[in-house]
């Protein structure tokens, strides 16, 4: 069941930690708990490095580490997913601090665990209290904070997909649900700029956007209003080079690619995530890597058995993928 969280954002808000009572067990890593140590100067019952997120590794953690009363997530995506982990199993209270904007983990109730460098999901947990502390935020990468746009941005080619769907195969669309999902796109629109610029606004933007966003998806049971093609770009880059990527690059990509193969406003597309300042030019990848992820961005999508999209219906034909490389070049 849904649980909607309490989020308390403000500068200095981590040192609210040191208010915790019983026993506490941190899960963070190294540079975010050298970073939130500046300003908390706390010292809890325990603290776990986080080392990655084999699904072994995080299945391990709840036999192998203390007691506790409440765990508390302290950096990225990693750290919040492992606290999740153990609030969920051990059901005790859990606080996140997430020190970077850059994926909706915070927010989720699934834990994302790796299986031979592939996503699986795991757990069913909705955090219950956030603190979003701006100064904490801010000492991390500006692009990094940027990339959380990403998955607001993709609400933009993902609607396209869904009601083409819909159209095309019969698939279950909520207009009430597309119609939400549009204004927060609006509302990424409207904030773009402080989003750039890693303002509170910017933050509490995309805080708030991944919020609702999760709201409505868990309303339905899927994803669909946040995740089409623009999707499968990435995940085939990565499924190709067999390496990891920040997610902010490859979906900005894959917006820029997929809404031009949808001739759904790429213009306008493009613009949105240049403002938002997501890197859709990947530069971690080669041209001639994100060409080929293209080209085989329908046998990819068949094989692992992914959802309809407009990667059914229009042919990724060499001169598209040609005139893609040109504009992105351009850009
Ligand atoms: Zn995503």
């Amino acid at each position: 069941m849904y649980k909607a969280p309490e989020i308390i954002s403000g500068s200095g808000v981590v040192r609210q930690l040191r208010d915790l009572k019983g026993r506490v067990l941190v899960c963070t890593m190294e540079i975010p708990w050298r970073l939130a140590q500046e300003s908390l100067q706390w010292t809890p019952d325990q603290v776990h490095m986080v080392a990655d997120m084999d699904k072994a590794t995080v299945e391990a953690l709840h036999e192998t580490l203390p007691p506790c009363d409440v765990v508390v997530g302290i950096g990225g995506g990693s750290c919040c997913d492992s606290a999740k982990y153990l609030a969920w199993k051990r059901g005790c209270d859990m606080v996140l601090v997430p020190t970077i904007v850059s994926v909706d983990a915070p927010l989720t109730n699934m834990i994302a665990v790796r299986v031979d460098k592939t996503v699986q999901y795991v757990g069913d947990i909705f955090p219950e209290k956030l603190l979003i502390d701006y100064d904490l935020i801010r000492k991390a990468p500006p692009e990094l904070n940027r990339a959380g746009a990403c998955d607001i941005a993709s609400i933009h080619t993902a609607l396209f997909d869904w009601k083409l769907a819909h159209d095309h195969t019969g698939e279950a669309y909520h207009p009430d649900v597309a119609h939400l999902a549009r204004q927060c796109l609006d509302e990424l629109d409207r904030n773009a700029d402080e989003v750039y610029r890693v303002t509170d606004k910017g933050i509490d933007t995309i805080v708030d956007l991944f919020r609702r966003e999760v709201e409505f998806c868990a309303r339905i049971g899927s994803s669909r209003p946040e995740e089409g093609a623009e999707h499968l770009v990435a995940y085939n880059l990565e499924h190709i080079t067999r390496r990891h990527f920040l997610h902010g690059d490859l979906v900005g990509l894959g917006i820029f690619t997929v809404s031009r193969l949808q001739e759904n406003a790429p213009e306008w597309a493009a613009d949105l995530i240049r403002r938002c300042g997501l890197r859709y030019t990947a530069p971690d990848a080669a041209p001639e890597e994100i060409a080929q992820a293209l080209r085989t961005l329908k046998t990819f999508k068949d094989n692992a058995g992914y959802f309809y999209s407009v990667v059914d219906t229009e042919p990724i034909t060499e001169d598209f993928i040609q005139d893609t490389l040109d504009a992105l070049c351009r850009s």
